[in-house]
């Protein structure tokens, strides 16, 4: 009795086995096309990741609200690009200022450094005075008078698709630092820092004219690669150039030759003193001078002019950008690279205690 009922009926199997063939064609079409597509997609998510993120941060507005913004403080800051002044969660601007402060593509733990460093140079100037360009802001965005910033629109408009990627990278190092800043006997220190030392940071006072015990030269070993800069300037250039910040030196094509003498070196490398004609000046001086790129420089005299080898870049003082990425690749904490570079500091969690908001809320 059951066979009848199961009985092929082929008016109906035949059109319904073309149209399963049908179905199945363009099914194995689509995952073809998919999957192509999910190649390109897997593709994308294999350009450099930081690893130890905690974090999935698939989006911006994610990382951002993860962390309790609630607890910090709104800071009055001037954007010197848009010309005005913004109102704007304290730890929400140190982003900006890593982000334009060091490569996104360094190690999480140099980020995470550079993030207390930040925080620090910015919490001190406020606590100090604030901006002296600016006094209706705490701080500024030229790095000329204050610290650089880069904002969001700026982000997107140079990082384009890779902004929200990296802006997750620089809020996870903010936000997993959040209040940290760097104390000598409890004071918030000045904490500089700078490019690439060339392979030994400078002694404060052998740059600027205060000596701070934070702020000794240390070996910074692991810069890679380490900035080098050669600078060729010709007898009549450096005449020209000489001339025009130094005329008391008496510099002429004829006696140029022997007008400029590396006088002094400090341990680091640096040059101390040097002899410009009838003058002496300080080695960094003729950094300017020449744009040389630090003031870690040799100089061999040629037949038509001067050659001047340079190591690092930047002023030389507090943390080496570049060294702090090399330790951090070894394996060091952000709290190690800082009390590398900044001689006996103590982090604390929270010394932000200060109004930043209030004009006069500086000490
Ligand atoms: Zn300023």
């Amino acid at each position: 009795m059951k066979r009848k009922r199961v009985k092929t009926n082929w008016a109906v199997v035949v059109p319904l086995a073309a149209v399963l063939f049908v179905l199945v064609f363009v099914l194995a079409l689509m995952v073809r096309t998919l999957a192509k597509t999910g190649y390109r997609i897997l593709d994308v998510s294999l350009t450099p990741q930081p690893t130890a993120s905690p974090t999935p941060a698939p989006t911006r507005l994610d990382l951002y609200t993860y962390y309790n913004f609630a607890e910090t403080q709104q800071i009055p800051v001037f954007d010197h690009r848009e010309n005005r002044l913004i109102v704007m969660d304290f730890e929400k601007y140190i982003i900006g200022v890593v982000g334009a402060e060091m490569p996104t593509t360094y190690a999480p733990e140099a980020l995470k450094a550079q993030a207390v460093a930040a925080r620090t140079y910015a919490l001190r100037k406020i606590l100090r005075g604030r901006c002296a360009s600016h006094p209706e802001a705490a701080i500024c965005t030229d790095s000329k008078c204050c610290q650089a910033y880069i904002s969001d629109e700026r982000m997107n408009e140079r990082w384009g698709d890779a902004a929200g990627m990296k802006y997750n990278l620089l809020a996870e190092a903010v936000m997993s630092t959040a209040g940290e800043v760097l104390c000598y006997n409890g004071e918030v220190i000045d904490a500089m820092f700078h490019a690439c030392s060339g392979g030994m940071t400078e002694n404060s006072e052998n740059v600027y004219s205060n000596a701070l015990p934070y702020l000794r030269g240390v070996e910074s070993p692991y810069e890679d690669p380490m900035r080098t800069q050669t600078v060729t300037v010709t007898f009549a250039e450096a005449v020209e150039r000489i001339n025009a910040v130094y005329p008391e030196a008496g510099v002429t094509e004829e006696t140029i030759g022997d007008a400029i003498e590396i006088l002094a070196v400090y341990p680091s490398g640096r040059v101390k003193t040097v002899r410009l004609g009838r003058i002496e000046i300080v080695g960094k001086k003729l950094r300017t001078v020449f744009d040389l790129e630090s003031a870690m420089y040799t100089m061999e005299k040629t037949e038509t002019g001067f050659v001047f080898s340079v190591k690092g870049y930047g002023h030389g003082v507090g943390m080496s950008q570049n060294g702090a990425n090399g330790m951090a690749q070894r394996g060091a904490t952000y709290e190690e690279i800082l009390k590398h570079y900044y001689t006996g500091v103590t982090i604390e969690p929270n010394l932000n205690q200060a109004n930043l908001s209030d004009p006069n809320g500086g000490q």
